[in-house]
Formats: C-alpha cells, sequence, structure tokens
C-alpha cells in the first residue's frame, strides 16, 4: 500500500509515495552497520537530548549550533559536508558528552533493529581529554551496552587523514594497547577524513603495523576519482574498502577476487555530491559485477537516515527485492570483523527471522546462501 508521507526518497526528484509494507518489512529485519562514524550518527532528537546534558536545553549556543546542523545547502560538496562535522564535535568535547552521544548512538541503531555494530571513531584530545581518555570513554559505553541491548558492538579507531602521520601513530598505538583489554571490541583501524587532504603513503607504516598486530583494515578508498592514490591503496590492501565510487571495472576484478567488500552510503554520496544521484549509484555496477558489497549508512545523523531508509532507497532505485535485502545483510555477516562464533550467532537470528517470515509472506525465500552453515574451526 503506497501512501503519500514524507519518503525515505525525498531527496530523489519524482518521488514521494512510500510502500508502507516494504518499509516495516525492512524496519523488522535483523541489520548489521559496518561503516558507521560516532560523531556522524547522531540524529537532530540525540543531538537534542544530547546538548540537554551539555549545555541545559535552550542555551542560545544550542540553538546556534544546530540551526548550523540543519542547514545543508542544495550542491553541497565534500568539503562542505566535512564541516559539520565541528558541530557534533563541539558537543563530545567533554567526557560526560562523549559518553552520552555514544549511548544514544548505540541506542539509536538498536530502535532500527540493527543486531552487528562497528563504530568508527577518530580519538580527539583536547583541553578535557587525551586520546587514550577518548577510547576509554567510548570503550566503556561500548562494553555497558552490552547488558542493555543484545546488539554486538565492535570499535574501529579511526585515522583522519587531515591530521599529522605523528596522531595516525598515536591512534594505532592506543588501539593495539587497548586490544588487549577489549579483545571483542576493538576489531579494526578505519583511515578516514577528508580525501582531498593528506598522503596516504605517509599513513602506510601506521596502517602496517596495525595490520601487524591483528587489526583488520577499512579504508576510505576511490572517495574522489584520485587514480594513484586508488591504485596504491588497492596494492597496499585493505579488508573492506569505504565508498568505492570511482573504482574501475578492472578494480572491479580486484575487489572480488580478493574478497573485498565496497561499503555502499547512498544518501551520503548523494547529498555529499560524489554521486549525482541515486539511480546512478555504483551498487547497482558492483551487483551486476558480483564484487562483494554491503549497505551502509556513513553517518546517519549528518545525512538525515537510518539503515532501513537505505534499504528502502535500494529498493525503490533497483528494484531490490526482500529476499535480495535479506541477502545483502547476509553478505555484511560475512563481511563484518566479528569471530566465527559471532558470524554464526547472526546467521542464526537472521535465520530466526526468515524462518516467520517465510509463514507470514511467501514472497521471501530461503536461498542456499543462508541455509548453508559452516562450522568454526
Ligand atoms: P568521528 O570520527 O568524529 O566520530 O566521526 C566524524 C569523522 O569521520 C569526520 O570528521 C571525518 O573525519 C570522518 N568521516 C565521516 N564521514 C566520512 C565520509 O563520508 N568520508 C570520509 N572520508 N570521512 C568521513
Amino acid at each position: 500500500m503506497r501512501s503519500a508521507k514524507r519518503s525515505p526518497l525525498s531527496n530523489v526528484p519524482g518521488s514521494v509515495q512510500i510502500d508502507e509494507k516494504i518499509l516495516a518489512f525492512l524496519r523488522e529485519l535483523p541489520k548489521v552497520e559496518l561503516h558507521a562514524h560516532l560523531n556522524g550518527c547522531l540524529n537532530i532528537n540525540s543531538i537534542r537530548e544530547l546538548a540537554a546534558t551539555v549545555y541545559g536545553k535552550e542555551t542560545d549556543e544550542f540553538l546556534m549550533l544546530s540551526k548550523r546542523f540543519l542547514t545543508f545547502k542544495k550542491g553541497a560538496n565534500l568539503d562542505d559536508c566535512f564541516e559539520k562535522f565541528s558541530f557534533v564535535h563541539d558537543l563530545t568535547a567533554s567526557k560526560v558528552g562523549l559518553q552520552r552521544a555514544t549511548e544514544l548512538v548505540i541506542r539509536d541503531f538498536a530502535k532500527d533493529n540493527v543486531i552487528y555494530l562497528e563504530l568508527r571513531t577518530t580519538p580527539k584530545s583536547n583541553a578535557n581529554m587525551s586520546r587514550r581518555d577518548y577510547l576509554q570513554t567510548v570503550l566503556e559505553c561500548i562494553s555497558r551496552a552490552r547488558s542493555r541491548y543484545s546488539m554486538k558492538v565492535k570499535l574501529l579507531p579511526s585515522i583522519n587523514r587531515g591530521e599529522p602521520v605523528s596522531v595516525s601513530e598515536e591512534t594505532v598505538a592506543l588501539s593495539v594497547d587497548f586490544c588487549k583489554l577489549y579483545p571483542d571490541i576493538i576489531v579494526g583501524i578505519d583511515f578516514s577524513g577528508n580525501p582531498n587532504k593528506g598522503n596516504f603513503e605517509e599513513f602506510m607504516p601506521a596502517l602496517t603495523l596495525a595490520r601487524k598486530h591483528g587489526l583488520m583494515l577499512a579504508i576510505h578508498c576511490a572517495e574522489i576519482p584520485n587514480r594513484s592514490e586508488i591504485k596504491q591503496m588497492l596494492m597496499f590492501g585493505m579488508s573492506r574498502c569505504g565508498h568505492g565510487t570511482y573504482l574501475t571495472s578492472a578494480d572491479y576484478a580486484y575487489m572480488k577476487q580478493h574478497n573485498i567488500a565496497v561499503e555502499c552510503c547512498l544518501t551520503s554520496n548523494i547529498k555529499s555530491g560524489t554521486v549525482e544521484s541515486l539511480q546512478y549509484h555504483h551498487i547497482k555496477r558492483l551487483i551486476e559485477a558480483e564484487v562483494p558489497r554491503v549497505l551502509c549508512t556513513d553517518d546517519s545523523g549528518v545525512f538525515d537516515t537510518t539503515l532501513s531508509n537505505e534499504f528502502y532507497l535500494a529498493t525503490e532505485a533497483f528494484g531490490l527485492t526482500q529476499t535480495q535485502c535479506i541477502d545483502l545483510t547476509m553478505e555484511a555477516i560475512d563481511h563484518a570483523f566479528a569471530s566465527c562464533e559471532e558470524k554464526q550467532n547472526l546467521k542464526i537470528q537472521l535465520d530466526a527471522f526468515i524462518s516467520q517470515m517465510t509463514v507470514k509472506d511467501n514472497r521471501v525465500h530461503k536461498t542456499k546462501r543462508y541455509i548453508e552453515k559452516k562450522t568454526c574451526e
């Protein structure tokens, strides 16, 4: 049944109606989020709650900041998007703000039926906190969240390519250190930040060290058409690729051969102007070329979306069926930085959902992919 409510596709011209049945299915679907930047994932309601903790509800400072956050210029580019983060960074610059923000982000993903979440965040130092304090605070929140939600939450400390290489070395050293205390939470390193800044090559030693210590690498790659950097990144290697917008068909063959999943973030790419419009999004080509790919939100707060919405966009724009949405989730489990046992458990949860759906709706079929059960060695 189509209704005339505001569509998750409202940023796409000509689309104003929602298929409520599909949306309800997608909201119920147990989901896996693999690309979520902590400070980008606070939606406007959570920002208000956070501001209440940090500033008190109606301060002039907050009203000024929230106006800045809500304004999204038409035709914005990546640089404009990066400026937006400073709004939330002001709110998470204290331990209490960072704690509350982490709790709110985890809560909001849980509300959207996300059962496995990999958060990434750049450890920051300021007058209130060192980078160590920052990581400790986030890790403690994630630990506490375990008793509250059935969702598994992992952490990928981020290297911001716009910052000096010495900071990336500190981030990796801290991650390796914290890994001993939280081995099942810190699972990898994210390489992100404004792709127009920094030189990838200079960060390679820090990333190599992380890899040597068993940390997985999720690298923002091919977000802009920088051919020499793309080649360098692919040669260096990664476990997952953030965005992959400007990968060529030869790169696709490489991703396929090395089983590197591309983390696709539809709304993010459109609002930040790296993809012209939804129908031209590279996820279509990735699916056609059978390149591993996962659907993610990136910055659900900044881009005003949810993982359910992102799936909905894919169903509307590319005609993905419910079964294909389940398959994409299964693919995300396969590419998660989780242990074999954790992946088995996630598949069991998804399987239970599918069995229930199969009874209700014969359009959902169990494909071989999710009936298959592998044993952990
Ligand atoms: P944080 O690390 O502060 O928790 O999350 C926000 C940060 O993540 C941004 O300042 C930026 O460094 C990084 N980030 C968020 N979204 C994107 C994106 O789409 N592309 C890249 N390259 N970096 C991003």
